[in-house]
């Protein structure tokens, strides 16, 4: 079981691939994140493997349904005994009620967290659905209303962290994606954070993907990840 704030993306096409990243990272460092695409690709054994290496899973599966159908996935999510899982804040207050309720009835200590709005959306796309209000208001109300249905925290951008911390505050996580050490590749991220600064915000958890597993040295890498959160 790791302290450690950082979750790395494990965002592989398969199992072979995922397990030898996750073999040269330790999991007194970091915990590790199973999106959609290895989940569908490699089903509920990459998690038990990765139990199985020591890792803490957050299982990224957004879930967003009707509140029963939500429930018995979380329920499912909750009895693999994940550290974490999420869901889409915008299935609405009773689908976030009832996935917490599963957990509770799991016994199992998964802490479940909500996506507010996805970053891929701006104005113009949340209009086309309706969404009138500023994408950050309807972060805010989102996130208000995650923490009113008794989640424990939402996965946030970079650049709502700040914001959201005054808003919420501890215990209520965030989980901040967008993370980029000083001095490494952005690629398709924008308005990023380096890890320090996502620790000045108030972020809990950070999720970095490819400045760790497409480092030459990933342990290095994670190494220097570390050192600079504990002088920030
Ligand atoms: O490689 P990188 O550090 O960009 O990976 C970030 C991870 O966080 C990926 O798994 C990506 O899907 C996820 N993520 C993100 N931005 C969001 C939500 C999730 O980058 N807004």
């Amino acid at each position: 079981m790791s302290v450690s704030p950082v979750i790395v993306a494990l965002d592989y096409s398969s199992a072979e691939d995922a397990l030898r990243m996750a073999k040269q990272l330790s999991p007194e460092q970091v915990r590790v994140k199973v999106g959609k695409e290895l989940f569908t690709r490699s089903g509920p054994v990459i998690v038990e493997q990765l139990h199985e290496l020591g890792f803490d899973v957050f299982l990224d599966l957004k879930f967003h349904d009707i509140p029963n159908t939500v429930a018995g996935a979380i329920r499912a999510a909750a009895e693999m005994n994940v550290w974490m899982v999420n869901v889409h804040a915008s299935g609405g207050r009773r689908m976030m009620e009832a996935a917490r309720d599963a957990v509770k009835q799991a016994g199992s200590k998964t802490l479940l967290t909500a996506v507010t709005v996805l970053t891929s959306m701006g104005a113009d796309d949340l209009s086309e659905v309706g969404i009138t209000v500023a994408p950050e208001e309807q972060v805010r109300r989102l996130a208000l209303l995650t923490q009113n249905s008794g989640l424990d925290g939402v996965v946030c951008s970079a650049q709502e962290a700040a914001m959201l911390r005054d808003l919420c505050p501890q215990p209520f996580c965030l989980v901040t994606p967008g993370i980029r050490p000083a001095g490494t590749d952005v690629g398709d991220q924008t308005r990023i954070l380096t890890p320090a600064q996502a620790k000045q915000q108030g972020v809990d958890y950070m999720v970095i993907g490819r400045p760790i597993t497409r480092a030459a040295e990933p342990t290095q890498a994670v190494a220097d990840i570390l050192r600079e959160l504990e002088q920030a």
